[in-house]
């Protein structure tokens, strides 16, 4: 029988926590003649009852295990954590906050079962509804630009609700970066994801941890983990120096002016000429910084989806994500 662990991070959710539980208990005796479902939930620092909750809930249900986390390091550390100790043939990772509703979780894992050529079920948004239009504003005007400058395609309203199989999250766990975007690094990974689409719900209970500057924070952390386009400005700025220096010196030298007027424009040309190497240089270094960058995140060169023939039983050197 197949073991499904959902991993699912918690932060002062004291008040939704119980209503998910039941939840899930009823979705684990939906799966039951299939599958078994284990619950790992992360607690990311809570200072709320979460905790005693949780301590409550794995003692009276073998199903349940937790980690709690010395302070608050973020949803991304807890996600991280879940997914290290998730050891399920398919893992899941959702809120608890029941914005990912549960029952869900049959569709993702019949869709696995029945088509071998899916590896993971995700969950998208079809609509905002609900949600503060300030947030929605920039949500979408960070999806439009983060697909246009990086190669790394993330689906607008794709949630962190997901199905996987085991080999697609040793490979989310294996890119070691600190600088973690879930929803960037579940598509850089590959594999082949089949989609499922729902109206946006509401939080059941308790309210949302994230703030506007925190969203922020964390899509400005998207675009610097996935692109390094924004280090190739130099160029164009030098670019523009160098059209508007000769163009300057040109007007210097020729135009009827005045001497003042004339020494300005000679001026502004030295100061394009100046502006733009110096942009070179800038951009020069940012072409290195951006090579060392990728070395240092130290990505998988390439990550195995499956193998046959002689392939099929040798553990070969370039299965580096285990
Ligand atoms: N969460 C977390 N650590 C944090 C913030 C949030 O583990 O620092 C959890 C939270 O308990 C919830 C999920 O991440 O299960 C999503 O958080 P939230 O509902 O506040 O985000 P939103 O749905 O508003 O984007
Ligand atoms: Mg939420």
């Amino acid at each position: 029988m197949d073991k499904i662990t959902v991993v699912v991070p918690c932060f002062n959710e004291e008040a939704v926590i119980t209503t998910f539980y039941e939840k899930m208990s009823e979705i684990s005796n939906r799966l039951s003649s299939l599958a078994g479902l284990e619950l790992l939930f992360v607690d990311d620092g809570s200072t709320d009852g979460t905790v005693k909750l949780l301590e409550a809930m794995s003692e009276k249900d073998s199903r349940v295990g937790y980690i709690s986390f010395s302070r608050n390091f973020g949803k991304e550390a807890a996600l991280l954590a879940g997914l290290e100790a998730a050891d399920g043939d398919f893992v899941a990772v959702m809120d608890v906050d029941m914005q990912d509703p549960p029952e869900y979780l049959v569709q993702m894992y019949h869709m696995l079962t029945e088509d071998s050529s899916l590896d993971c079920v995700a969950a998208k948004r079809t609509t905002r509804a609900g949600e503060p239009k300030v947030r929605s504003f920039f949500a979408r005007r960070f999806y439009k630009l983060i697909n246009r400058i990086s190669d790394t395609k993330i689906v607008d309203g794709a949630r962190d609700f997901r199905m996987m199989r085991r080999d697609m999250a040793e490979a989310v766990v294996a890119l070691g970066e600190r600088c973690r975007f879930s929803k960037g690094i579940f598509s850089w990974v590959g594999f082949n994801t089949g989609w499922i689409e729902f109206e946006n719900t509401e939080r059941a209970a308790g309210d949302t941890k994230w703030s506007f500057f925190g969203l922020f924070a964390y899509a400005l952390e998207g675009i610097m983990a996935f692109t390094t386009v924004p280090m190739c400005l130099p160029f164009i700025a030098a670019g523009v120096c160098f059209v508007l220096f000769p163009i300057l010196a040109l007007l210097a030298a020729f135009l009827q002016v005045s001497g003042v007027l004339r020494l300005l424009l000679g001026v502004s040309a030295v100061a394009m000429l100046c502006t733009g190497m110096i942009m070179t240089s800038l951009g020069v270094l940012g072409g290195y910084m951006s090579k060392m960058y990728r070395e240092v995140k130290a990505r998988p060169m390439y990550i195995v989806r499956r193998r046959g023939g002689i392939c099929s039983g040798a553990l070969m050197k370039s299965r580096s994500i285990k």
